[in-house]
């Protein structure tokens, strides 16, 4: 029997990336997965993918996690299908990395509502289910760059510490109810994250750079070894970043 057997999970931001990777690595574990994103034809393509390698059960749920109410509904969408919710990876982000004075005060909010709006929403809309079954996993996908701060990277860095923050309050918090936390904070992976920055200051610096980065694959089975723990043994904190960054 496969360690994930017959349990569900949540995963935000399950359209591209890390959160596709994550995906794909809990179903080859065994474990039902609901996709949750915004761009719900991508999801479905990636829900078939699943469904041709393993035998899963997968769910897509169309979901903007700055809207309170759509988290909401992800979740009781996925207790009426598949039952409880055992692991939830509060995985989508943006990181639109820009100089402060270039002024960019749209894109900080934007990053406000989906990096850390987005994160409470889900553990509003995952917890007390797992409080109530005195068990569960949330992971909460931070960054490098929620422990230290680049050039360009203030406001989105201001957003994956408070990341970080509610990762590391909830595990104090939580302790003693059976639900574990998982920070994960990867260093530079190849995704679509960067395709949506605008900043012409920031496009220019990144085109001296040369680094080779990590798949999104390296930080799904990081999320793999987290889940597949004992009950006892709490991973609270993983990063994993290319060897060639600083
Ligand atoms: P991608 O751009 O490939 O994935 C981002 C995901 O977030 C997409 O599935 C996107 O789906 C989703 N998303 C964005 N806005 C929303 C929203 N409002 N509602 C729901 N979903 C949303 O990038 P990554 O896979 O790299 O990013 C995943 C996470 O990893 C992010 O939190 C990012 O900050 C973090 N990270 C990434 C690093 C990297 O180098 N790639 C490094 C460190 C951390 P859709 O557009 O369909 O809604």
């Amino acid at each position: 029997m496969k360690k994930l057997e017959n349990k569900t999970a949540i995963i935000t931001g399950a359209s591209s990336g890390i959160g596709e990777a994550i995906a794909l690595r809990l179903a080859e574990e065994g474990t039902n997965v609901v996709l949750a994103a915004r761009r719900s034809e991508r999801l479905q393509e990636i829900a078939d993918n699943i469904q041709k390698k393993t035998d899963v059960r997968t769910m897509v749920v169309e979901t903007d996690v700055t809207n309170k109410q759509d988290v909401e509904a992800l979740v009781n969408k996925t207790k009426e299908e598949l039952g409880a919710v055992d692991i939830f990876v509060n995985n989508a982000g943006v990181m639109l990395l820009s100089f402060l004075k270039n002024d960019h005060v749209e894109e900080w909010e934007q990053m406000v509502d989906v990096n850390i709006k987005g994160v409470l929403y889900g553990i509003h809309a995952a917890l007390p289910g797992m409080l109530e079954q005195n068990s569960g996993h949330i992971i909460n996908v931070s960054s490098v760059a929620g422990h230290e701060v680049f050039p360009s990277s203030t406001v989105y860095s201001a957003t994956k510490y408070a990341v970080r923050a509610l990762s590391m309050g909830m595990e104090k918090e939580l302790s003693k109810t059976g639900v574990r936390v998982t920070n994960i904070s990867p260093g530079a992976v190849d995704t679509e994250l960067t395709d949506h920055i605008t900043d012409q200051d920031v496009l220019d610096m990144f085109k001296d750079r040369s680094m080779n980065p990590l798949e999104s694959d390296d930080i799904a089975r990081a999320v793999t070894y987290a889940v597949t723990q004992p009950d006892y043994v709490n991973v609270n904190e993983v990063i994993v970043r290319p060897m060639q960054q600083k």
